[in-house]
């Protein structure tokens, strides 16, 4: 497999060359579903991208368009039979006029990630433990707005990470990019394990062409912690989840979900009616295509009521804007009484009593037992 960075040119066209053209990527593409021209699909940017290279096409407006309009879901690359890695063309093939390249520029990034600030207010800040090996990746978002990250009888540390990458990678950023890997790889090599409560982070973070590739097995998502656990919840509450596209290719899957909201005594949990579906966000998608994004925001929106769930759970902080989001246009646009609140999946299990570790263990907790011995 090969790790994420910008492809030369060479790569570019090797994959490329691999699209058989089978059209699977067009069922799956949130975007083809909303406008419906093949040239938003993967295959359609991938044969322009092609065209362009010939020299049968020239690159104008229009394609540079259709190029832009893509949520970076990977949706297509998870599905793709013959192995393109289509998300990893159209980043390498990013081409940003001296506008879009202040645009994209890390001053610009923090500059957006501050006016978060007005809502990290009522923010507590998070005391970790300064001598854990074990570290926590607090994404962006949540590093403005999460409270602190917490597992029951876990010691961990913020490990103060850069930003997971994610926001250059999409834009073509390749300097930006890798200096964030090489420094972010400085501070996994000294640690035990790093734990994710982003899936987006993680799916980053797991696709950093590492020095050590050793690093990369250090990479845990929180849930792993609770798959043994027998928890309950206070209450009785109906719950949902929305799965955010990145889960799959964080190596996550909605089942392994859904297995810990079931198992959890006075839970009663309910699958979306299209659960897969993107919220819509993408990032800054909702910026420049503000149409398409609200309208699968709103079908969102809407699959989270039609479940009457007193509460909606996600595992990425900007999934979790998004659904406040839409939730409250839902309200406003079609008069709903009541609404579920949005929490973040880790907040919740945390605020789950644990009625017992017993029952028989997964490797990863039986690592992570070691380790906390260790220490
Ligand atoms: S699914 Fe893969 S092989 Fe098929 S058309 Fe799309 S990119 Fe090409
Ligand atoms: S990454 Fe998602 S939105 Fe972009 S082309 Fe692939 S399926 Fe469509």
């Amino acid at each position: 497999m090969n790790y994420t960075t910008i492809m030369d040119d060479n790569e570019v066209k090797q994959n490329i060359f691999k699209c058989s053209r089978c059209g699977l990527c067009q069922g799956v593409c949130p975007i083809y579903e909303e406008i419906k021209n093949e040239n938003s699909t993967a295959r359609g940017k991938l044969m322009q991208i092609w065209g362009i290279k010939k020299g049968d096409l020239k690159l104008n407006r229009k394609i540079l368009q259709s190029l832009d309009l893509c949520l970076n879901c990977e949706k297509c690359k998870l599905n793709c039979p013959s192995g393109v890695d289509t998300t990893g063309v159209f980043h390498s093939e990013k081409k940003l006029p001296l506008s879009g390249k202040i645009l994209t520029s890390d001053f610009i990034f923090k500059l957006k990630l501050s006016s978060l600030k007005f809502f990290s207010f009522f923010k507590k800040t998070p005391q970790y433990d300064k001598n854990s090996k074990i570290l926590y990746f607090e994404g962006c978002i949540a590093k403005e707005l999460k409270n602190k990250f917490e597992i029951s009888g876990i010691k961990v540390k913020n490990g103060n990470f850069l930003c997971c990458g994610m926001p250059y990678l999409t834009k073509g950023r390749a300097d930006i990019y890798e200096k964030i890997v090489e420094h972010n790889e400085r501070i996994i090599d000294k640690s035990e394990m790093v734990i994710f409560d982003c899936a987006t982070c993680l799916s980053a973070v797991k696709d950093y062409p590492f020095k050590n590739p050793k690093n990369r097995e250090k990479l845990v998502f929180y849930t792993d912690f609770y798959k043994d656990f027998n928890l309950q919840f206070k209450k009785n509450l109906k719950v949902t989840y929305h799965m955010p596209c990145h889960l799959k290719s964080a190596g996550k899957n909605l089942e392994e979900i859904e297995k810990i909201l079931n198992s959890i005594k006075n839970v009663n949990y309910t699958r979306l009616e299209n659960p897969q579906n993107c919220c819509g966000f993408g990032g800054d998608f909702f910026i420049r295509h503000p149409k398409i994004a609200f309208s699968l925001s709103i079908k969102k929106g809407l699959d989270i009521i039609n479940t009457k769930a007193d509460v909606v759970l996600t595992s990425c902080p900007t999934c979790l804007w998004s659904l406040n989001f839409s939730l409250f246009v839902c309200k406003i646009l079609y008069g709903y009484k009541k609404i579920p609140t949005t929490l973040d999946m880790s907040e919740f299990l945390n605020k789950c009593e644990i009625i017992t570790k017993n029952l028989p263990r997964s490797e990863t907790q039986k690592n992570i037992e070691k380790e906390l011995v260790k220490m």
